[in-house]
């Protein structure tokens, strides 16, 4: 079964999506934007705290900053594009056309909050909830445009392609499959934290777009640079982000004996890249058997209202100090994209977490994801909007095939889960990594036999879990150099990750 052709297709309903569908809209093309989630908390971009970084007065700085926190390994022409173009689409998109409500100080300016790693304050927020003050007006504006459908609960499986041309997706809605055909495909389908058993991400984070793209032949980079967040609270097992801003304001990390350690690992303390800051919690939670983040030097509940109510529904009381771990948060890597996020394949773009600009390098800086969703967004769909293409390729899945059992899809993200947790994690060993190659090519190799395009849809999530999972593990076992989020280890130090110590 077809559906009518239009000019481009959206794959993801995160701000990358929507910016992608923005532009091209801008451009007076037809917008098809499908995404899988039902509502809009299935998109990172919903959940996100801290905010949107810009660049005000001191671009140099900013691409500075961005480039330290990458330990000097992000791509300098991406940096120029992201930073030159932060202002205007800050204004333009969420002031301008969405009426964003920034915070602002007594006199109606902006009030710029500051993040780890940051030199200065810069950073856009509405209170420490902003993702979803900027994911709610963007949906319904994009709703409401005539040039737009928005298919939700609409999964994407499969790219449609005519050897290196993708001219569209295979779709999946209430388990009807049916081609949608593209003169241009947009992959915005965000990040991997269902790879790990403790993520900030929503569980609909399975990598469904990098493994889709790498299925067809696209380059993928930096795969092995996975950044985990330092101060997650999992106290009651359901895990919640506090906020970096939270340590921009003079919150400090104290061990179980109340010692603050982040001065002796860094110069900059509780404010040095993250990268650095989760090892270090992760070595003080395993030597002493807790980590706290003492907010205690100045008012939380009046800075943080937001996350003074999270706190308070998972029965945490702040002035006590907030317990918290690292877990999983971003990918730095991913489908290799240009300038205007287009990919090694014709007529297919990638924008927003789940793509490979060069911005971030081995470590992300605070608050520049949203950002980069936002810029990359924009112009890949005003580039999309251009191309043009009446082919109409096919999927490469089997139509028919058997489908494994609940449990069996259950173990087996258990499995995929248990792999990264122990192997791929915060910390890695030589060992560590071929076991878990091992681990993972085996449980691929069971997963694919039952990836007929007829399949439930949590079985084309578990096939790209593995996908991207084993993705990961060859670039971290090729990569024999710690940098950023990618730490190696001699195979005599344990190479537990994140989320082994937690459960
Ligand atoms: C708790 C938290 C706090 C954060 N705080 C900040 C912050 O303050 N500042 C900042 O800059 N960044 C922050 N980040 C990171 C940032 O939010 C994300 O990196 C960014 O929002 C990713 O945007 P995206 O559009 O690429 O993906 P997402 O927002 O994750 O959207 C992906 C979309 O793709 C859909 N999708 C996935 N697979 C398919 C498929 N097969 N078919 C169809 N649809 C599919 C999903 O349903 C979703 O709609 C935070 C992240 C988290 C989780």
């Amino acid at each position: 079964m077809s559906r009518p052709t239009t000019d481009v297709l959206v794959i993801g309903s995160g701000i990358a999506g929507l910016a992608a569908a923005l532009g091209a809209a801008r451009e007076g093309a037809s917008v098809t934007l499908a995404t899988k989630a039902t509502q809009p908390e299935g998109a990172s971009t919903w959940w996100a705290q801290g905010g949107i970084a810009v660049a005000r007065q001191a671009p140099e700085q900013f691409k500075e900053d961005i480039d330290v926190a990458s330990s000097g390994t992000s791509d300098p022409a991406a940096l120029d594009v992201l930073v030159q173009n932060a202002d205007a689409a800050v204004r333009d998109v969420l002031i301008d056309t969405l009426g964003v409500g920034f915070d602002t100080t007594d006199d109606a300016s902006f009030h710029f909050g500051r993040e780890a790693a940051h030199s200065e304050a810069r950073i856009l927020h509405v209170d420490a909830s902003t993702g979803r003050h900027i994911h709610e007006p963007f949906l319904a504006y994009l709703t409401d445009h005539d040039r737009v459908e928005l298919l939700e609960n609409t999964a994407a499986i499969d790219l449609l392609r005519a050897d290196e041309l993708v001219t569209g997706a295979l779709l999946e809605s209430d388990d009807t499959v049916f081609c949608q055909h593209a003169g241009a495909t947009v992959l915005a389908t965000g990040g991997i934290g269902a790879l790990y058993s403790r993520s900030t991400n929503p569980a609909g984070a399975t990598g469904d777009g990098i493994a889709m793209a790498a299925r067809a032949g696209a380059a993928t980079a930096d795969m092995e640079f996975v950044q985990f967040h330092p101060t997650v609270c999992v106290a009651d097992g359901d895990p919640f982000l506090v906020s970096e801003a939270v340590r921009g304001e003079g919150a400090v990390l104290r061990n179980a004996a109340g010692d603050r350690f982040m001065p002796a690992v860094h110069p900059d303390a509780e404010l040095a890249p993250r990268d650095v800051v989760a090892r270090a919690v992760q070595r003080e939670h395993d030597r002493t058997g807790e980590v706290m983040l003492d907010v205690s030097s100045f008012d939380f509940g009046a800075t943080f209202p937001d996350l003074t109510a999270l706190c308070g529904e998972h029965g945490i009381d702040p002035s006590q100090g907030i317990p918290v771990v690292p877990a999983e948060h971003f990918l730095c890597g991913g489908v290799v994209v240009n300038t205007n996020g287009r990919t090694t394949h014709d007529g297919l773009y990638a924008v927003g977490e789940c793509a490979r600009t060069g911005v971030h390098g081995a470590n992300r800086l605070a608050s520049t994801s949203l950002l980069e969703g936002l810029v990359w967004g924009l112009r890949a769909g005003t580039e999309a909007a251009e191309h043009e293409s009446t082919t109409r390729g096919d999927s490469s899945l089997e139509e028919a095939g058997s489908a494994p059992s609940e449990a069996f899809v259950g173990a087996a993200f258990d499995r995929l889960q248990r792999a990264m947790d122990e192997h791929v994690g915060l910390r890695r060993t030589p060992d560590g990594l071929v076991q878990a190659l091992d681990d993972l090519r085996t449980l691929k190799t069971e997963v694919d036999a039952f990836a007929g395009a007829a399949a439930p849809r949590v079985v084309h999530e578990l096939r790209s879990a593995c996908a991207v999972a084993l993705l990961v593990t060859e670039a971290a076992a090729e990569n024999d150099v710690s940098v950023g989020c990618h730490y190696v280890m001699d195979n005599s130090e344990p190479s537990h990750g994140a989320g082994a110590t937690a459960r």
